[in-house]
C-alpha cells in the first residue's frame, strides 16, 4: 500500500517507542531510527522533537490500557472512567505522529501496521481519527509453523531474532487477535478482512479493494509496480516490522504454503481443532491435506 499515491507506509508503530526513540534501531531506509530525515522531521513536528517524548510514559500508558486482556472494557458502547484519561492520553501519542506523517509526506492516508488488536480498540476512541482496520487473515496453520521458525532482525544487526511460539499458543492467540477484530467490526469500525492467499494469489485486485476501502483515489495511478508474481519496491521508512521491510526493487509475491509439508501432523491437527471455528468462518478447509496449493479455500459463501 505504501507504494500507492497519496499513502504512506509507517510500519509498526506500537513498536517504534522502544525500539527506535529509545533503542535507536534502524528504519526501513537503512538509517538508524536518529538519522533518518523523515522521522526527525516527523518527531519534530509531532512533538517538537523525540527527546521531548517520555518513553516511559507511553510505555507505562501501554501496559496501563493496550493489553489484550484490556479488549473487553476497551470494547465496550462507553469507556469506563478509569480508562477513559488513559487511552486518550495514549492514543494522542500515535494520532500526533499520524498527522506530522501525513505532513511530513504529504499523504492522505497513513498505514500503521501494527497488528495489536488492542491497539486498534485503543484508536477506536480517538474522534480525530479515520481509523479503518484492514485485518489481515491467514490459515492458522501456516501462522503457527512460521511462529515456530528462528528469524533474525536485521534491525538489530545479528542482536536479537524475532519471538517464537510452540503451535498450541500460536492457535490461542491466533483466535484472541482475530476475534478481536471481528468485535471492532462489530463495535462499528470499518474493518476489511484481506486473506493472504488472496493478496498474494490476486494482489492486484486486493490492492485496488483496499484503495477503495481506505477512500485511495486510483484513478491515473500507475499500478505498474505489481503483478502477479511481483512487486517493486522503493525505499521506505517503515519504523518496525517484519524483516522484509528491509528489502527493495523486485520482490516476489509467492504463496508460502510450506507449512503444509513442513508442519508436523500432531501440530497440524491442534492447532486446526483449537482454531476450527474462526477457520471455518474465514473459509479455509478444515482438512488441509499436504498437497502444495490446497491452503486456499474454495469457500461456500464469501465470509467477507
Ligand atoms: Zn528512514
Amino acid at each position: 500500500m505504501g507504494e500507492l499515491p497519496g499513502v504512506c507506509a509507517l510500519g509498526e508503530v506500537v513498536h517504534l517507542w522502544q525500539r527506535d526513540v529509545r533503542d535507536d534501531e534502524r528504519c526501513g531506509c537503512g538509517a538508524p531510527f536518529s538519522a533518518c530525515r523523515f522521522w526527525q522531521l516527523v518527531g519534530e513536528r509531532a512533538f517538537g522533537g523525540w527527546h521531548r517524548v517520555d518513553v516511559y510514559r507511553v510505555l507505562a500508558l501501554k501496559e496501563a490500557v493496550e493489553r489484550t486482556r484490556h479488549i473487553p472494557r476497551l470494547a465496550g458502547s462507553r469507556l469506563p472512567d478509569d480508562l477513559r484519561g488513559l487511552v486518550e492520553e495514549y492514543a494522542g501519542y500515535y494520532r500526533a505522529i499520524y498527522t506530522a506523517a501525513a505532513e511530513v509526506s504529504g499523504a492522505t492516508v497513513v498505514v500503521d501496521s501494527s497488528k495489536h488488536s488492542a491497539l486498534a480498540h485503543c484508536l477506536r476512541w480517538a474522534p480525530d481519527i479515520d481509523l479503518r482496520v484492514a485485518h489481515v487473515v491467514r490459515d492458522a496453520r501456516g501462522v503457527a509453523y512460521s511462529w515456530t521458525k528462528t528469524v533474525g532482525r536485521p534491525e538489530t544487526d545479528g542482536a536479537d531474532t524475532m519471538t517464537r511460539y510452540a503451535p498450541g499458543r500460536s492457535a490461542l492467540l491466533w483466535n484472541a487477535h482475530n476475534a478481536a477484530f471481528g468485535l471492532l467490526a462489530r463495535r462499528g469500525v470499518p474493518v476489511l478482512r484481506v486473506r493472504y492467499e488472496q493478496l498474494v494469489g490476486a494482489p492486484v485486485d486486493e490492492l485496488r479493494r483496499l484503495a477503495a476501502f481506505t477512500g485511495v483515489d486510483l484513478s491515473g495511478a500507475d499500478l505498474g509496480f505489481v503483478t502477479g508474481t511481483y512487486a517493486d519496491l522503493r525505499v521506505g521508512h517503515s519504523a518496525a516490522g517484519n524483516p522484509m521491510r528491509f528489502e527493495v526493487g523486485r520482490i516476489p509475491l509467492r504463496h508460502d504454503d510450506t507449512w503444509m509439508a513442513a508442519l508436523p501432523p500432531g501440530q497440524r491437527r491442534l492447532v486446526g481443532a483449537v482454531c476450527a471455528p474462526l477457520l471455518r468462518a474465514y473459509g479455509y478447509p478444515l482438512r488441509a491435506t499436504g498437497t502444495a496449493g490446497t491452503g486456499v479455500a474454495t469457500t461456500p459463501g464469501d465470509p467477507r
